[in-house]
């Protein structure tokens, strides 16, 4: 095992912001995993697990503790079916999450297509329960494989064990730091026909004779992605950011009702989905944008993206103080004019 020292993590990160890790380890296997975690508890350094970097906010001054980055690799087919007709694909943690989908598309198994062009590794995704375009992890993973640091063991977890819900599990809420990733099983079903419910997808296959297939299916999706800056691109100006910012808002009947009251007062219709049982899910971005938050908002080395108002981004130099003092402005005066707290998706990092 390699332990480095002083690594700067802006670099590592999509935001392209922070400081640097005291100590910095690269795991490519379960063994090395477990002795970096013995490396940091004899030492009694705090422990940080990265993954691709693309949910972080890292603070300027770094982490004073051990960052573990999970590089395990590997993608493997199973051969044959489960019993439920299903494909089932282990995938090492520190695939990139993208290039799974590829694979799982060109293999012509349906189920994580509309997930493309998501940047991060393989390990993120059950973090926040990752989704997009009418698809979420949590209803195609099988089980994930973990490193339970209470008692050191690796454990298999079924989908019911990692309490899934929007942008949440069991990994970022009642056993946040317990659990690290190693791999991760996606049933996946072949031959199967790609989701196109989410109105922008919908959209894009319009007026066609033929439904589409799974490969433009993902095209698609990355195409509307692009247009949204939420597709990594180099060079793009929009590029350097940690994806969306806030979650979208889930809000009981009655909050729903008043915010509707608000909106109707200033002559708008709030655009919402039904969320859980009795509660609706607003968009974060209606509310960014309504707020005097536009499109391509900002103040020199932070912003908005000029193509989605939801995505805070580095225009070059930026601080994590400088995003923090723009996610307060945005959030003090969404919460003033709609009476609504937006929550930050992003994994604040040594803040
Ligand atoms: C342009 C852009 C678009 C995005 N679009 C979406 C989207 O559409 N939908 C969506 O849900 N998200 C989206 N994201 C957010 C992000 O890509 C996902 O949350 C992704 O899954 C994070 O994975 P990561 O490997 O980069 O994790 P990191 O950013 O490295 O880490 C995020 C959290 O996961 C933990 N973690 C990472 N790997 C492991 C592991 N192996 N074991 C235990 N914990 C781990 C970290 O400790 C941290 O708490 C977007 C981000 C960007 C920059």
């Amino acid at each position: 095992m390699l332990v480095l020292e002083n690594i700067p993590l802006a670099p590592l990160t999509t935001f392209n912001i922070g400081g640097p890790a005291r100590y910095f380890v690269e795991a490519k296997t379960v063994g090395e995993t477990q002795e970096a975690v013995a490396f940091a508890c004899s030492r009694n350094h705090s422990l940080f697990i990265l993954g691709g970097g693309s949910n972080l906010l890292v603070a300027d001054t770094g982490w004073p503790g051990l960052v573990l980055k999970i590089a395990i690799q590997g993608i493997e087919q199973h051969p044959g079916h489960d019993e439920h007709g299903r494909v089932l694909f282990d995938v090492g943690a520190g695939e990139p999450w993208d290039k799974f989908v590829s694979r799982t598309v060109t293999a012509r198994c349906a189920g994580v297509e509309c997930l493309s062009g998501i940047p991060g590794s393989v390990g993120g995704t059950p973090v926040q329960n990752v989704g997009a375009y009418g698809q979420e992890v949590s209803e195609t993973i099988s089980s994930v494989l973990v490193l339970d640091l209470k008692d050191n063991q690796v454990r298999e977890l079924c989908p019911e064990a990692c309490e899934f819900s929007y942008r949440a599990s069991v990994f970022n809420t009642t056993g946040r730091g317990r659990f690290i990733v190693l791999r991760v099983t996606y049933a996946l079903t072949p031959g199967g026909a790609p989701r196109i419910t989410y109105a922008d997808l919908r959209r894009q296959f319009e007026g066609r004779e033929t439904p589409p297939n799974l490969a433009e299916t993902r095209e698609a999706v990355r195409y509307i992605r692009a247009r949204k800056g939420m597709l990594l691109i180099p060079g793009d100006p929009d590029g350097q950011s940690a994806g969306s910012f806030f979650k979208n808002p889930i809000l009981s009947a009655a909050q729903h009702e008043e915010l509707k009251r608000r909106a109707a007062a200033r002559g708008l219709t709030l655009p919402s989905y039904p969320a859980l049982e009795s509660q609706q899910k607003v968009s974060a971005a209606w509310l960014v944008e309504r707020s005097g938050f536009a499109k391509g908002f900002g103040f020199g080395r932070v912003g908005i993206s000029t193509k989605h108002a939801l995505a805070l981004v580095n225009r070059g130099g930026a601080t994590a103080a400088d995003v923090l003092t723009l996610k307060d402005q945005i959030q003090h005066r969404v919460e003033e004019i709609w009476s609504v707290h937006l929550e930050p998706e992003p994994v604040f990092v040594g803040l």
